[in-house]
């Protein structure tokens, strides 16, 4: 009787150790697969492209740019109309 309570034990020590590894295994998978794409910093990794403003050097998003009447980048409407009035 007691043989079978020591094995019992040592199957649920058994049984215990293999969940708490692939629970280890499941994060470690997830931890970096999931950081890399959703890091939140926009850079040239996610397909956005940065430009810098004509005026003041600034870089933003091109979909953020304003665009002035040469094709030139610029952060802002105040600093498209100060380049252009030059
Ligand atoms: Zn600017």
């Amino acid at each position: 009787m007691k043989l079978l309570i020591w094995v019992l034990v040592a199957a649920l020590v058994v049984f215990w150790i293999f969940l708490s590894r692939k629970k280890q295994q499941a994060s470690r998978k997830s931890g970096p697969d999931r950081a890399s794409p959703s890091a939140g910093r926009p850079g040239p990794g996610d397909g956005e492209v940065m430009i810098a403003c004509t005026r003041c050097g600034i870089y933003l998003p091109y979909s953020e740019a304003v665009i002035g009447a040469t094709g030139a980048p610029f952060c802002s409407e105040d600093h498209r109309l100060e380049h252009e009035r030059r």
